[in-house]
């Protein structure tokens, strides 16, 4: 082999060794380069699968608002009806007692109107609760008032104390006050007061005979005389319909009857009103 020849080998040689060592440098670093790409993906394939996750925990969730939303609306519609009975309740209430009964008429105004946010949803379920609590009071004010009433209605007389018909009426009768009403009866039938009340005096009670006086609420009380038997005692607590005694002639009487009379704050009145 002659010089030129080997110098030309020697170059190639050279140069293949070079080029050699560029490339697997460049084909280091690329693999490098690639498992660095390769983690961005991983990374970004977690961040997509977490909004994802994310993303189906908020619809969930907004669905659920827009449920509970329309929940509200529905009870909103229920309370505005109850409030619209329960004012139609306290103004019968007022007229019939002749009374104001405190009102909270703003309770219906509600802070937000067709939105769907959460908080919007609190706040309506918020406001439908005092309205609620607000329609409570007011029933509880128109119950103590019907209360009243029932209380009344069971404290004023009414009704026969015995079955018979009336043999002499209330007021004057040959120049003297005949202060009740006699009923025709006869001896020992059972004699019923006819309200509650308690009884204040139970016994012997001049032209009277065997007497029974009750007094009831209101300043009504009753009296029932010329008893054969007295059968409650002083203080016994009564209801309308209880067996006080039993009819007959004790006292000042030509014949069995009942003598009944109604007061009204201890002055005799006529009793037909009452029976
Ligand atoms: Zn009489």
């Amino acid at each position: 082999m002659n010089t030129d020849k080997w110098e030309y080998v020697k170059i190639c040689i050279t140069a293949l060794v070079a080029f050699s060592v560029v490339l697997s440098s460049y084909l280091y670093r690329s693999k490098i380069h690639i498992a660095g790409l390769e983690k961005d993906l991983t990374l970004a394939y977690t961040k997509i699968q977490d909004l994802k996750r994310l993303e189906a925990i908020n619809n969930k969730q907004r669905s659920e608002i827009v449920r509970l939303n329309s929940e509200a609306e529905k009870l909103k519609k229920k309370v505005e009806d109850v409030e619209k009975l329960t004012k139609q309740v306290q103004i019968l209430t007022e007229k019939t007692f002749e009374t104001s009964l405190s009102y909270r008429r703003d309770a219906s105004k509600y802070a937000s109107r067709g939105g769907a946010s959460l908080d919007e949803v609190y706040k309506k379920f918020n406001s439908l609760e005092k309205d609620i609590d607000n329609q409570k009071e007011q029933l509880v004010q128109v119950r103590s008032h019907l209360e009243i009433l029932y209380e009344r209605k069971l404290s004023v007389p009414a009704g026969y104390p015995v079955s018979g018909y009336i043999s002499s009426g209330f007021g004057w009768r040959r120049g003297s006050f005949h202060s009740g009403v006699d009923i025709c009866v006869n001896r020992g039938n059972p004699v019923m007061a006819t309200a509650n009340g308690t009884v204040s005096y139970a016994g012997w009670k001049g032209g009277y005979g065997l007497t029974v006086i009750i007094r009831h609420n209101f300043g009504f009380s009753t009296l029932y005389a010329h008893l054969s038997k007295v059968s409650v005692n002083a203080g016994k607590r009564v209801a309308r319909g209880d067996v006080i005694g039993y009819s007959g002639m004790t006292g000042y009487a030509t014949g069995p009857h009942l003598h009944y009379e109604v007061m009204v704050n201890d002055k005799p009145v006529d009793p037909r009103n009452y029976l």
